[in-house]
C-alpha cells in the first residue's frame, strides 16, 4: 500500500483553529508549553512513586499490604506515563528541550523506550490516527478485531468480554516483547523506524537493564521470586489496563470514523486536522479528578489538534475548538462521563466481532 497521503487545502479548518488558538495565548500571555501546576504534579507522581517502591522493596510490608502498594504503583506508572512522559514526549512539558526530553525518559526507567514510542506514539498514531493498516493502536491482530477491513476469526465475537485481557498485558509486552520487535524488524507495522543514532541504540539497552536491575533483579534479591513475582504481575496488569482503556477511549468507541486510504495513491479525503476531529472522542471532561489523573487525556480532541500544546491548556483551547467545530459542521465526539465511552468501547468491540 502507498503511505497515506491528507488532502491540502490553503484556506483550512485547521489554518482557521491555529489562528484563534495562538491569539487565544497571545491574549493570556502564556507559554503553551507545561506551567508550574504540572511541575508541581509531576513533583507529586514521581515523589510518591519513589516512596512507594523504597517502602515495598526495601522495608518488606506485610503481603496484603504490598500487593495494595504494588497496584498502587500500577496506577502511579499510568499517570506517570499520561502527565510527565507523553507531554515531554511531544515536546510540551517544558519550553526547554532538555526537561522534554528528561520527562519523556520516565518511560524508559519504566521499562519501555521513549525511541519507539516516539516512532509509534508521536508519528505513527497521531499522524494515521485510525488509519487501517497503519496506526498500531488498532493493531491487537489476530486476537482482537479493531476495524472493519481486519480478518475476522471465530474468538473475536467474545472480544467484548476478553479484551481486559490482552490490555492488561500491554504493559508486559511492551517491555519484553514489542520494543524488542519494533528494534530488531526495523519496522512498526508496515512502517520503517527512523535510523537509530548510535546514541539512540545506547540509551535503548543502558535503561532497557536499569530497568531490569531496578524491578526485577534488586527485588529479587530483596524479597525472593514469588514475592517479586506476585507484586511485579499486581503492578504491571494494573498499569496495563488502565493505559490501555484511557488510550482506546480516545479512538475505538462507537462515533468515531476508521479510514480506508485510497488503495493505488494512499489519498485520505479529509484534510489533516478534520480527520483528527472525525477519528477521535473525548470524555469525561468536566471531571477534574479525571483530568488530573489521565494528564488531559479525556481531551483527546484537543490533544490531536495541538499535540505541541500541554495539556494543562485543554480545558481553556476546548471552547475555542468546540465553536470552530461547529462552524466547519464537524460533530465534536464527547462523552460526557467515562462510563459511557467504556459503554460505548465495550458496543464497538462486539459489533467489530460480529
Ligand atoms: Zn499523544
Amino acid at each position: 500500500m502507498a503511505t497515506p497521503k491528507f488532502s491540502k487545502i490553503t484556506q483550512s479548518f485547521y489554518s482557521d483553529l491555529k489562528t484563534r488558538v495562538n491569539s487565544y495565548f497571545e491574549e493570556v500571555k502564556m507559554s503553551p508549553t507545561g506551567n508550574f501546576q504540572l511541575f508541581f504534579k509531576a513533583v507529586i507522581l514521581l515523589v510518591v512513586f519513589a516512596l512507594v517502591y523504597a517502602h515495598l522493596v526495601f522495608f518488606t510490608p506485610s503481603i496484603v499490604l504490598a500487593i495494595c502498594e504494588c497496584v498502587f504503583l500500577g496506577g502511579l506508572v499510568a499517570a506517570i506515563g499520561f502527565n510527565v512522559m507523553h507531554d515531554g514526549a511531544h515536546g510540551s512539558f517544558s519550553k526547554y528541550k532538555s526537561i522534554n526530553t528528561f520527562a519523556s525518559f520516565s518511560l524508559n526507567i519504566l521499562g519501555g523506550s521513549s525511541y519507539m514510542w516516539n516512532m509509534k506514539h508521536n508519528i505513527i498514531h497521531h499522524t494515521y490516527t485510525n488509519v487501517e493498516g497503519v496506526d498500531d493502536d488498532i493493531e491487537i491482530q489476530p486476537w482482537m478485531r479493531m476495524s472493519d477491513s481486519q480478518k475476522k476469526h471465530w474468538m473475536h465475537k467474545y472480544q467484548h468480554l476478553y479484551f481486559w485481557i490482552f490490555y492488561s498485558i500491554l504493559y508486559i509486552s511492551w517491555m519484553f516483547v514489542t520494543d524488542y520487535m519494533k528494534y530488531f524488524k526495523g519496522k512498526i507495522g508496515e512502517i520503517k523506524i527512523t535510523k537509530m543514532k548510535f546514541s539512540d541504540h545506547l540509551v535503548f539497552w543502558g535503561f532497557k537493564a536499569v530497568h531490569l536491575v531496578l524491578f526485577i533483579g534488586l527485588p529479587i534479591y530483596m524479597l525472593g521470586f514469588t514475592n517479586w513475582l506476585i507484586g511485579f504481575l499486581a503492578l504491571t496488569i494494573f498499569a496495563g489496563l488502565i493505559l490501555s482503556i484511557v488510550f482506546q477511549l480516545a479512538h475505538t468507541v462507537e462515533h468515531t470514523a476508521f479510514v480506508m486510504p485510497d488503495g493505488e495513491t494512499g489519498n485520505i479525503e479529509d484534510e489533516w486536522a478534520k480527520h483528527q476531529v472525525k477519528t477521535t472522542a473525548n470524555f469525561a471532561t468536566h471531571n477534574k479528578l479525571i483530568s488530573w489523573l489521565v494528564g488531559g487525556l479525556n481531551f483527546q480532541i484537543e490533544h490531536h489538534l495541538f499535540p505541541k500544546i500541554s495539556h494543562i491548556h485543554y480545558p481553556a483551547i476546548s471552547k475555542i475548538i468546540k465553536q470552530v467545530c461547529k462552524e466547519y459542521g464537524l460533530v465534536y465526539n464527547e462523552y460526557p462521563r467515562m462510563r459511557y465511552a467504556l459503554v460505548s468501547h465495550i458496543s464497538y468491540l462486539k459489533h467489530m466481532g460480529r
